[in-house]
């Protein structure tokens, strides 16, 4: 009997666990057992096994990568990737900008939405606890974090952009001294690569009991009922994420990359599904790169090098959203922001999303910088965390098919014959690039 393919699987996961979740409560027992819990169980325990590979992942492909690389092409390479994450997210942010301003879910009369929508004060306490105090200095702590002081601590704490950054040096100077010893140390990173892929290949065959358990525990937590007042938001957010994902990002792909959109869109699936359970693009990243090498064809090197750099700095959904978000709190208070606010909450919306890290609900955060430097109350933040956990399942999806976008555009253009190959019953099939 022919296997059924890795995403259908995945499809068939989520929509059981909406259903067997929707008929469960948090304080559920069944036969001597919480549903809630047994669904922590498997869903913590895929999650974890995703995140114990993406330290040993990251370092093996971006410093294979760039050892491959070396030079010029690398110059070249990281001067395309960075241009072009750049002007994806800014485009995401202007289209999130535009939706926003034209829908205006926060205007008209709010006082009661508000009022209302307070969380219970433990919420409310908590989530300002994480984000009181926050101000447009802390852009300029992400770059400080980016060198980090002990890169062993850097890679415990899950401090990505400053594993990246080591990882991105080792990777240049193991390029530029091709010593005997140098090259060892070359081929025991490509040996790393090689193995972390297979390791992930097995991890992956529990995606779909994986997700389950991370679905069933979200909808048996959140519930439906507390959505209705935010309904007009969340349709705002998901129509601009939706733009951003099918149309601006296809034109990216047809017009500059020369690849059929919906090709890579389903060869991309697996990990866009994978994104949408875990909400973290970091956990997503060794899916990602699996999909983008071995369904879209991107050659290692390339996606060694674009992939994790954009799994931390490159979050089109995340920097869409912030600006979405922030403008909706903006309304709900009745505070009609110029031109330049506007301007403002866009820049930072740009910056912050670089330091966001792939994890869920990270973006509150950032979206606290933007309240405080342009004036807005921070207890606006609660407002969000009703729908915050499922648009935060798409804009994690969206950030990671950018990543892929991303990977093929530049593969394209630096002469790759990018086969796009869908259709194959599972992913984990393919021959190696
Ligand atoms: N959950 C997102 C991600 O991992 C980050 C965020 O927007 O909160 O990509």
């Amino acid at each position: 009997m022919p296997k059924l393919a890795l995403h259908w699987q995945i499809v068939i996961a989520i929509v059981l666990a909406v259903l067997i979740g929707s008929v469960t409560s948090a304080d559920a027992v069944v036969i001597g057992i919480s549903p809630l819990a047994t669904f922590d169980f498997i869903g913590t325990l895929f999650l974890n096994a995703l995140k114990m590979l993406i330290v040993p992942l990251v370092m093996s492909s971006i410093i294979s990568g760039m050892a491959g690389l070396g030079g010029p092409g690398l110059e070249r390479l990281g001067g395309k990737t960075l241009l072009f994450y750049a002007c994806s997210s800014l485009l995401a942010i202007l289209i999130g900008l535009t939706v926003v301003n034209l829908i205006g879910p926060g205007t008209g009369d709010n006082q009661a939405l508000a009022e209302s929508m307070r969380p219970d004060d433990a919420t409310m306490t908590e989530t300002l606890s994480k984000v009181e105090g926050r101000d447009a200095g802390d852009i300029v702590e992400v770059f400080i974090r980016m060198v980090p002081t002990n890169v062993v601590a850097a890679a415990a704490e899950g401090q990505m952009l400053g594993l990246i950054f080591f990882s991105l040096l080792f990777g240049f100077f193991l390029a530029k001294s091709q010593s005997d010893t140098t090259r060892t140390v070359s081929q025991f990173f490509q040996g790393v690569m090689d193995i972390m892929t297979e390791l992930t290949m097995w991890v992956m065959k529990f995606a779909p009991l994986g997700v389950f358990g991370l679905v069933a525990e979200t909808v048996t937590t959140t519930g439906f009922a507390a959505f209705k007042p935010m309904a007009l938001f969340f349709v705002t957010a998901l129509l601009a994420l939706m733009l951003h994902a099918f149309v601006a990002l296809p034109l990216v792909l047809r017009l500059v990359g020369k690849v059929h959109p919906s090709k890579h869109f389903a060869a991309m699936s697996p990990a866009m599904l994978t994104a949408f359970s875990t909400a973290s693009s970091s956990a997503t990243l060794p899916l990602t790169m699996k999909c983008v090498q071995e369904r879209s064809g991107v050659s290692k090197q390339t996606s060694g090098f674009v992939l994790p750099l954009g799994a931390t700095v490159n979050m089109d959904g995340t920097a869409l959203y912030e600006c979405v978000a922030a403008m909706f709190i903006a309304q709900v208070y009745g505070l009609d922001l110029s031109f330049g606010q506007q301007f403002m909450v866009v820049m930072i919306a740009l910056l912050t999303s670089i330091g966001v890290a792939g994890i869920p609900a990270a973006s509150l955060v950032a979206i606290s910088v933007i309240l405080a430097a342009v004036g807005l109350p921070l207890e606006g933040i609660g407002l969000l965390l009703v729908t915050d956990r499922v648009l935060d399942m798409i804009r994690t999806a969206v950030n990671v098919y950018s990543d892929s976008c991303a990977a093929v555009v530049i593969a394209r253009s630096e002469g790759e014959h990018t086969h796009i190959a869908v259709g194959d019953p599972n992913p984990t099939h393919f021959p190696k690039a």
